[in-house]
């Protein structure tokens, strides 16, 4: 479904409101994401209350990744740069966190020594936040698209570098799901091209169309439009309970799915659990019958 899209002659517009809304997301991921490499440094234990770290003991830790030192730090300094480009740009003064950053040396080349990694998140997000309540105006901005692409490009490699469960954030429609109604269509991005994404609705399952949303006439207000929210954890698994919330039906309606239409079960610790995707999937049939093509982008 997203190998189609290269083809496609996009709007320049929109494809810059498209990579800030990639940055927004990326942005709001930045400082859990630098906090959780920064756990990956020393492993939990092992740092004295001075803050020196001392040889691990014979007990299995964590493997300390030296490389996280590293890529967090750098990960920082790249965005404290386009912090200090973006200040002098707009002729907007610094986030403090920035200047004392920079108080000894402009060129930072990484957190201080002894930075918890709750620290390292708060640091990072008084950044991100920083940029995040300008970024209307850095859109109007001559470099912004190179901005756009290189912010999510250092959250992208750090990402993929160390990947942890949890979805994150991610840019929604400000349009229903043609499906279940609800207004949780999401951007998911499979690799790092700009176009190549899903959308994917986030209470149903369903998956839009990426190749006709990018033609849509609309599309420019829609981009402008979208919000980023958290993203659900994607749970294979749910016990009948859980099942009944998620998905807003009835007890009596799941024992119909399980009763007729071949819902499998599966019986752990006592619970039962049903197959998220499954159920998700038996709903989407049954709901998509009385489902028309009044919103053609988002249908495939
Ligand atoms: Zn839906």
């Amino acid at each position: 479904m997203t190998d189609t899209t290269a083809e496609i002659d996009v709007d320049p517009i929109v494809l810059l409101s498209l990579s800030a809304a990639r940055a927004r997301q990326r942005l709001n991921e930045a400082p859990g994401l630098i906090a959780y490499v920064r756990t990956l440094v020393v492993p939990a234990g092992v740092q004295r209350s001075d803050g020196l770290p001392r040889s691990a003991s014979k007990e299995a830790l964590a493997p300390l990744r030296v490389d996280a030192v590293d890529e967090a730090d750098n990960a920082y300094a790249q965005l404290l740069n386009w912090v200090g480009y973006w200040a002098e740009a707009l002729h907007t003064a610094p986030p403090v966190t920035a200047t004392y950053a920079w108080s000894n040396d402009r060129e930072v080349q990484g957190f201080r020594a002894g930075v918890t990694p709750e620290g390292a998140g708060l640091l990072v997000k008084n950044l991100t936040v920083w940029l995040l309540t300008r970024q209307d105006k850095i859109e109007r901005h001559e470099y912004a698209g190179g901005y756009f692409e290189d912010v999510a490009g250092i959250i992208w490699d750090l990402r993929k570098k160390f990947p942890r469960s949890g979805r994150g954030t991610r840019p929604v429609f400000p349009r229903p799901c043609p499906i279940c109604d609800s207004p949780s269509m999401g951007i998911e991005w499979q690799s790092e091209q700009l176009t190549d994404f899903t959308l994917v609705c986030a209470y149903c399952g369903f998956e839009g169309n990426t190749a006709a949303l990018l033609k849509d006439r609309d599309v420019r207000e829609l981009m402008r439009d979208m919000r980023v929210e958290d993203a659900q954890e994607a749970t294979s698994w749910w016990t009948k309970k859980q099942a009944v919330r998620e998905m807003r039906i009835t007890p009596q309606t799941l024992n119909r799915y399980i009763q007729h239409d071949g819902l499998r079960t599966h019986t752990a610790d006592g619970s039962v659990y049903v197959n998220a995707g499954q159920l998700r999937e038996l709903w989407r049939s049954k709901h998509s019958r009385g489902a028309n093509v009044r919103r053609p982008s988002l249908t495939p």
